[in-house]
């Protein structure tokens, strides 16, 4: 390896100090006063048009210097000096932005393609939403630098009641066996507690609680016969979906849940509460109380709580199967997609019942009501965090993100709100702020380079020029083979391990 003496790094610290950066450099970052050491692993981007997520305009003429994995310095500078271990890369008339963070999503243990297509889309960082071991074990190997893929935030095993239509969930019917299934959670090594829509308000009040006992976040849909209201001063972290709002909202709320309280709770039963969930919400549109919504996204604020509302899916499952099934762009991005993942799909799709015209046309009008119920959460100041549910049924991993970005600037966000929902936003519920989410001095290197202005047109995230993840420079050529790559690694018929949870309870 080439070796650093302190002639170069001299060098390199004086053309640092003459760059008008904004910040001290610690010289210790490139072992300053120690011996001729090995090259150190610099690139400095150069001429870029910086959007470092703050929302600060963006900043034309930029220089970004990664060293390892970490952000050195954001500034204007001089000419870069030729030093071995320094890589300049000119990105004059590119826009370089945060790596994106996917809140929601799913199997990513498949690591040769669905972790990958995460990171080639520039989703640098994810939320795994339904932790199993492999997924831990993908962690481990991608922060000891084995393979590539995306930072990994785990959830545990999904912890859901009776009537759960996943057969792999953490069932629970009882407070002890709640309890009991926040330790395991613990035990288990999840990042936070996942929770579901078929939990009994008993068992909902126990998870929170015990949550609260061992330490952990817990997060995920707001269970169906919990208002959102009370799922705030519980303090559940992120809510997934939108549910329950339009419910938790009307000016009937009370007696809405009276309704399905007094349902029959057995699943078998025709009549069974779990079945009339998404009419009850739906039709709540009618009677939305918007001083009762309002009332309830100032508590939000003022808990911290955060919404995550995947829009892109919601309206994807509200088309009829046929239609998903026949969409030619399903049907090009399927080839990435690991063959038994696909079965599972396919399979799924199946069994669901094809739908009129009329019920697509009630569905999209629903789905219509959700953006603008979106846009005055965001509006009340709210926390919006970009997440897909990507993995679940035809929810392409990192494609996905750019479409619900572009879906949240429809609701009403602003480009730059859009960006920072995937950015900033997604950083600081995350409670990562002080590492990742901003384009900033000491935060960890992952970038997007775009080809296009994203505040001019939301949806020139999807034209990547390059990715860097953890400081490792993914440049076009590099994009191109890690798609071929990740094609001919989906049609292996052994990516698939044991357990395949991926999993939601869209209508
Ligand atoms: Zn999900
Ligand atoms: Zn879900």
């Amino acid at each position: 390896m080439e070796s650093w003496g302190d002639v170069e790094r001299r060098e390199f610290l004086s053309w640092l100090a003459r760059g008008t950066f904004g910040a001290a450099v610690a010289g210790g970052a490139l072992g300053a006063g120690r011996p001729a050491a090995a090259a150190p692993d610099i690139t400095v981007l150069v001429r870029a048009t910086v959007i470092d997520g703050t929302g600060q305009p963006p900043a034309r003429n930029s220089t970004v210097v990664l060293s390892g994995d970490r952000i050195l310095a954001v500034g204007q500078h001089p000419e870069v000096p030729r030093l071995s271990g320094v890589r300049v890369v000119d990105l004059d008339g590119k826009y370089v932005i945060p790596g994106l963070w996917d809140l929601h999503a799913h199997s990513t243990f498949f690591e040769s393609t669905i972790a990958l297509l995460h990171v080639v889309h520039g989703v640098t960082g994810i939320r795994d939403m339904w932790g199993v071991p492999e997924t831990h074990d993908l962690r481990r190997r991608v922060e000891a630098g084995e393979v590539l893929g995306p930072r990994l935030v785990i959830a545990s095993t999904v912890i859901d009641g009776p009537g759960s239509p996943w057969p792999d969930v953490d069932l629970v019917r009882t407070e002890a066996e709640a309890r009991a299934a926040v330790h395991r959670a613990k035990d288990g090594g999840a990042d936070f507690v996942k929770v579901y829509s078929f939990l009994s308000p008993e068992c909902y009040a126990a998870i929170a609680d015990e949550s609260g006992k061992v330490g952990l976040p817990f997060a995920g849909h707001v269970p169906a016969r919990v208002p959102v209201q009370v799922a705030v001063e519980r303090g559940q972290h992120t809510h997934e979906h939108l549910y329950n709002l339009f419910t938790s909202t009307s000016h009937n709320a009370e007696e809405l849940y009276a309704q399905l309280t007094a349902m029959p709770d057995d699943p078998t039963d025709p009549n069974w509460w779990g079945l009339q969930l998404h009419r009850i919400e739906r039709e709540a549109v009618a009677t939305h109380d918007p001083a009762r919504a309002e009332a309830l996204f100032t508590r939000m604020v003022e808990r911290g709580i955060w919404q995550s509302p995947t829009l892109f899916v919601e309206r994807q499952m509200s088309l009829s199967p046929e239609t998903i099934l026949g969409d030619p762009v399903v049907q090009d991005r399927l080839r990435y997609i690991p063959i038994s993942l696909r079965a599972i799909w396919l399979a799924r799709m199946r069994v669901r019942p094809p739908r009129t015209p009329q019920e697509v046309a009630e569905l999209l009008r629903f789905g219509d009501a959700r953006l603008r119920l979106l846009n005055a959460m965001h509006e009340a100041g709210v926390g919006i965090v970009a997440g897909t549910d990507a993995g679940y049924t035809y929810v392409f991993p990192g494609f996905a993100l750019h479409d619900e970005l572009a879906l949240l600037v429809r609701a009403g966000l602003s480009p730059m709100a859009a960006l920072q929902s995937a950015t900033r936003d997604a950083a600081q519920c995350l409670g990562r702020a002080h590492e990742t989410g901003t384009i900033a001095v000491g935060k960890q290197a992952d970038l997007v380079v775009l080809e296009a202005d994203p505040l001019a047109d939301i949806t020139n995230t999807r034209r990547i020029h390059a990715v860097i993840t953890r400081g490792r420079y993914l440049g076009p050529q590099d994009r191109t083979r890690m798609l071929a790559e990740i094609e001919a690694a989906a049609s292996e018929p052994d990516e698939a391990p044991t357990a395949t949870p991926d999993s939601c309870c869209h209508p």
